[in-house]
């Protein structure tokens, strides 16, 4: 089995623009993509802030452009295929893919996030029953067509999956559980003078229901000023509340935070020569597909110059 240059674990923003730097740079990179190639992206709507298209772009599009742009340069891709083991303490470091067993001098670590759950009673049962994490892969099936729907979280992504529902829905819901969003201004103002989003702030969400019919039927409330109780009926939830970063591969390995982000040093490195990370899996603070992309593209250089030192 050749011992691979640089294996590059993920497929968003960081890990196809790492890919792009690596491949550029003749390192033969090798990505695997994860479950689901493209990261979160794929799951977002428009994307309006990302430089370079002033009439905004799809998030799969984006995707699909970096990709082939890295392709275009050598960079070689594992689809759907999902690092389910590392070994970081001898060199090279050793990965199990889809339970074959990859060594590699070098590794790249863009794994991103994945959506953040609320934890209440009937959340559990009820995915995939008319709770989803994601208004763009979701929205537009028949079940919700027409009928309340609720959109939960105060931030950007939650403003956004509201607004993207009410195209489909009879009105939304959006319940958030401070005074005010935290949302950035454009949303919030794109939220308020909406007139099918009916906004609940100081609201809690106490329990998703049915379990008993087995799909949603309603979100039993609290709301958090006035100890109110009460049951509004939805026919769909959405789940907009955060990320968490996916790095439980790596624990014991790297250093990482209480909140699961891979800690770097010095750009892109983590505590191990040879093994760099990208992206929203190490990024708390911005979060963003540029921030990313510019991550992916250090970690590239960063992963670069360690393999031309160990060659030397
Ligand atoms: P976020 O900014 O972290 O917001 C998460 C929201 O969910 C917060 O309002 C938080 O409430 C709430 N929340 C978290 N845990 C909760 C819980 N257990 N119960 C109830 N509510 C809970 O996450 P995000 O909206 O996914 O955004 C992440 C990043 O991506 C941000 O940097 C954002 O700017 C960016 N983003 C940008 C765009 C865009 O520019 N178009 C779109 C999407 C995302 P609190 O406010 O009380 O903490």
């Amino acid at each position: 089995m050749p011992v691979e240059n640089l294996i590059i674990i993920g497929s968003g923003c960081a890990g196809w623009t790492a890919a792009i730097y690596a491949s550029r740079a003749n390192l033969n990179p090798l990505v695997v993509t994860g479950a689901q190639a493209g990261g979160l992206l794929t799951t977002t709507t428009i994307i309006e802030n990302y430089p370079g298209f002033p009439d905004g772009i799809d998030g799969s599009e984006l995707m699909i452009r970096m990709q082939d742009q890295a392709k275009r340069f050598g960079a070689r891709v594992r689809y759907l295929s999902t690092v389910e083991k590392v070994d970081l303490k001898h060199s090279p470091f050793q990965l199990t893919v889809d339970g074959e067993l990859l060594e590699a001098k070098a590794i790249i670590i863009a794994t991103g996030a994945s959506p953040k759950r609320l934890v209440v009673p009937g959340e559990a049962d009820l995915e995939n029953k008319g709770i989803t994490f994601c208004a763009t892969c979701d929205g537009a099936l028949p079940i919700f067509r027409n009928q309340p729907l609720v959109v939960v979280g105060g931030g950007d992504s939650a403003c956004e999956e509201a607004i993207y529902l009410t195209r489909f829905a009879s009105v939304v819901h959006l319940i958030h559980r401070r005074d005010q969003l935290r949302a950035s201004r454009v949303m919030i103002e794109r939220v308020v003078s909406n007139p099918k989003i009916k906004l609940h702030l100081d609201t809690a969400i106490l329990e998703m229901l049915d379990v008993t019919k087995g799909h949603v039927s309603g979100v039993k409330l609290l709301e958090l000023k006035t100890g109110r109780q009460h049951v509004l009926d939805c026919a769909g939830i959405f789940v907009a509340i955060g990320h968490v970063p996916n790095t439980h591969l790596f624990e014991g390995q790297l250093d990482i935070n209480e909140a699961g982000y891979l800690l770097l040093h010095e750009g892109s490195k983590t505590k191990v020569p040879g093994v760099f990370g990208a992206g929203d899996c190490a990024d708390h603070v911005y979060r963003q597909a540029v921030t990313a992309a510019g991550m992916g593209c250090a970690a590239a250089i960063d992963a670069e110059r360690y393999l031309a030192t160990i060659e030397s």
